[in-house]
């Protein structure tokens, strides 16, 4: 305060006493002209500051702000301030845009739909998870009431109802078919978000889920039938002929195995699925392995196929056990779908530089339509075949998951009635 009356002020005073010694020395007339001289000066001073300061508010105003003017004395205090006042603004600006940038990048980021409604349920902003969910424009849309582009009948009644809070599940019917689950969730005075969630792959597990344990049920359920009617049998006290009981115990037996060899086959698969890609990673004597899984073929074909066995390539990096289950699993593939007196070829080689698994038999074939399916769980061509071979059904999928543990991939060329490759392509990285 003091400082910006004192320089003023004794200006002035330093003025009127220049102006008395002017007009006691030599007139009265000459001193109030000096004084009046100097007071025109002083206001002209401050008309031009004032001018200034004007001119940069008026550019201030209309969104142009230039440099905020420079003085001295007084006026130059206040611009200063006036220029730190403006720095501050602007910081503050900064953090604003910074933070509300921020905002939308964690709203982008987000995998879930959102849409800020307006309390007539008109678009006001959405995310682009929203875009690609609900097919909504965050540009062209703004201001279209939600029903009218969600059309959903299941929608419309949701947005009625007073379940508004608890998500509603809709299935989009044109494609790309998804699921989606939607909530409407009031926010402010009575504006409502919308959230948006993909929801498809969580119902296609949990469909994959639920036929799963259908099937093993009914897998199950066949040979326990068996057992069980048997059993009664036994339990009633019906009387059988030696040859009869011997008959049924081996038809038990088989079932018994037939079981067996299911829980197994499951507890693999479930070993898979836990775990990640092979702790047990090791380096594998391919050479080896291959005579030894070849071996194992002629011993269980007892000679009725012919076997070959072709090795080119050397060493494999992976888990050992996990592969000798894989490649054991296609040949016994081969045998069990080639009749007697065909041949199967088992190689080891690399080709276009990357290490190859093949194993081809000239046996029954596959359609072109099973070969996308026969992976999954409990797939067959022909049931009637795979059980009498003791299949489960779990064998390739049990390769799939090893081959994809393996980085590898599985590739499938058949003929109906001239046989199939079976091949495990693998990535060059699990060359020693
Ligand atoms: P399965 O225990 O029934 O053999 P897999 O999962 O091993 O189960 O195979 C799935 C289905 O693929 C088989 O039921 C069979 O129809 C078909 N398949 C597999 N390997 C061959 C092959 N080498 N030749 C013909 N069909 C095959």
């Amino acid at each position: 305060m003091m400082s910006v009356w004192a320089g003023p002020l004794l200006r002035l005073f330093a003025l009127a006493l220049i102006a008395l010694i002017v007009g006691s020395f030599h007139s009265a007339t000459a001193g109030w002209a000096l004084l009046a001289a100097g007071l025109v000066l002083v206001y002209a001073y401050h008309l031009l500051q004032l001018a200034r300061l004007t001119r940069w508010l008026d550019l201030a105003c209309r969104g142009k702000p230039g440099k905020v003017p420079e003085s001295t004395g007084g006026w130059g205090d206040a611009f200063a301030a006036l220029h730190r006042l403006r720095r501050d603004e602007q910081t503050g600006r900064e953090r604003l845009s910074d933070s509300l940038d921020r905002l939308g990048q964690a709203a982008e980021a987000l995998p879930d739909g959102i849409v800020l409604l307006d309390p007539q349920l008109r678009i006001e902003w959405c995310n682009s998870a929203a875009t690609r969910q609900l097919r909504i424009d965050a540009v062209r849309d703004r201001g279209v009431l939600i029903r009218h582009l969600v059309r959903e009948p299941a929608f419309a009644e949701y947005l009625q109802s007073e379940r508004q809070g608890e998500p509603i599940v809709i299935r989009s019917a044109s494609p790309p078919e998804r699921t989606l689950s939607l909530s409407l969730i009031p926010f402010a005075e009575s504006s409502r978000l919308l959230i948006s969630r993909d929801i498809t792959i969580l119902e296609r597990a949990d469909t994959v889920r639920r036929d799963f344990v259908a099937n093993v049920s009914h897998e199950l359920r066949t040979p326990l039938t068996v057992i069980v009617g048997f059993l009664e049998g036994l339990v009633a006290g019906d009387a059988f002929e030696k040859a009869d009981l011997i008959r049924q115990y081996a038809l038990m037996y088989d079932q018994a195995l037939r079981m067996e060899r299911l829980v197994k086959d499951l507890l693999t698969l479930s070993a898979l699925d836990d775990t990640q890609p092979p702790s047990n990673e090791e380096l594998i004597d391919m050479p080896a392995l291959l005579a030894a899984l070849v071996e194992e073929g002629r011993a269980l074909s007892s000679g009725m196929h012919e076997l070959g066995l072709d090795i080119s390539a050397g060493n494999l990096q992976g888990s050992r056990e996990e592969l000798r289950s894989a490649f054991s699993n296609l040949i016994s593939n081969a045998l069990r779908y080639t009749s007697a007196d065909g041949t199967i070829s088992v190689s080891w080689a690399l080709r276009d530089g990357l290490p190859v698994f093949e194993v081809a038999d000239n046996g029954i074939g596959i359609a072109p339509e099973h070969i996308q399916r026969l992976t999954e769980r409990f797939y067959r061509v022909d049931k009637g075949r795979s059980s009498a071979t003791g299949g489960t059904g779990l064998g390739l999928a049990i390769v799939k998951h090893i081959l994809i543990r393996h980085q590898a991939k599985l590739e499938i060329e058949s003929t109906p009635g001239k046989g199939s490759t079976f091949r495990a392509v693998f990535p060059v990285a699990r060359l020693p």
